[in-house]
């Protein structure tokens, strides 16, 4: 049976010992990490989302805003903002909550943001399977990776199977599993034999949205299981992409969905926020 990977406990304890890392700084610096949010819009599952990063941050100590605009906000407005917190010296992340209004292009303005203050970690894997050297990951791939470190397993010379090859999540998660010196193979929606690529896999990072793409019957015995997939079943229940109950009778370790990488892709933002003071006061 599988041990279960709580990504809720991982976060928490990630979350204390953020607490006391951002204390010590700011003991010694003399100010603490600032992380900027901006929302455009009243999208009810963004503004929930920025709420929690906004209480995350808090958590740990930093100094944390919301900068709500309304969604008649025009892009230049929006691009003003952007640069008067790219000029801030007490600001160290800043994070553009997507999705923007319609009449705003989404890739002029993350790009906009100073690479230094990229907590959502765009700059870092943009166009590539490497992170640049200086620069933080993406949150959520980020979140996998922690994951699988956490179960203990050797992940250089393993092989690792990214099902799914989107920008946010997919292309990160492989380029980050490559440069920790896994072998890697990232199927998606052409990939011909995805059971014979999963039966070798000792990783499997599941990054689709189907529900129970991976049924028990592909997964390697003791392979180590990452579930980044959220769908939402007819009768209102949360799922992944893996069949959990049949996938626990062979895998050696698993994240639940809800509880697994979820809960670690806000902490994950919360570090992304410190390493970049970190280079700040550097
Ligand atoms: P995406 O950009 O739409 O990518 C989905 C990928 O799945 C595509 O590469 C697609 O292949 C592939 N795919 C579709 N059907 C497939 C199949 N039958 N077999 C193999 N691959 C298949 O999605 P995303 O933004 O990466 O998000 C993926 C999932 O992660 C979603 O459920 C999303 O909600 C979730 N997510 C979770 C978190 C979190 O914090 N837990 C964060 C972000 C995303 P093609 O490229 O060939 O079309």
């Amino acid at each position: 049976m599988a041990q279960i990977i709580d990504g809720r406990a991982i976060a928490a304890g990630l979350y204390e010992q953020m607490r006391q890392e951002v204390e010590e700084l700011d003991a010694r610096y003399g100010r603490r990490p600032g992380l900027y949010v901006i929302i455009v819009g009243e999208d009810p599952a963004s503004q929930v989302y920025v709420r929690n990063k906004e209480i995350a941050a808090r958590k740990v100590g930093m100094v944390s805003e919301a900068i709500r605009l309304p969604g008649s906000t025009s892009q230049e407005e929006l691009l003003s903002v952007i640069d008067s917190l790219n000029r801030d010296p007490a600001v160290d992340g800043i994070l553009v909550q997507l999705p923007l209004p319609s009449h705003i292009d989404k890739d002029t303005v993350i790009a906009a943001v100073a690479p230094d203050k990229d907590v959502d970690g765009f700059f870092g894997m943009k166009s590539g399977l490497t992170l640049k050297a200086g620069y933080v990951a993406p949150c959520t791939p980020r979140a996998a990776i922690h994951l699988i470190r956490t179960t203990g397993m050797k992940i250089e010379g393993s092989h690792a199977l990214v099902i799914g090859r989107g920008e946010l999540v997919g292309k990160p998660v492989a380029g980050l599993l490559l440069g920790e010196n896994a072998t890697v193979t990232i199927a998606h929606s052409r990939t011909r034999n995805l059971r014979d690529l999963a039966l070798t896999a000792d990783i499997i990072v599941a990054a689709v949205g189907r529900p129970h793409l991976v049924t028990g019957d592909m997964v390697k015995p003791g392979a180590v299981l990452i579930d980044v997939g959220i769908n939402t079943l007819e009768d209102g229940s949360i799922v992944g992409d893996i069949d959990f109950e049949a996938a626990c009778q062979r895998a050696g370790y698993i994240t639940p969905v809800p509880g697994g990488v979820g809960p670690m892709t806000i902490a994950m933002l919360m570090r992304n926020t410190l390493d970049c003071y970190s280079k700040h006061i550097s």
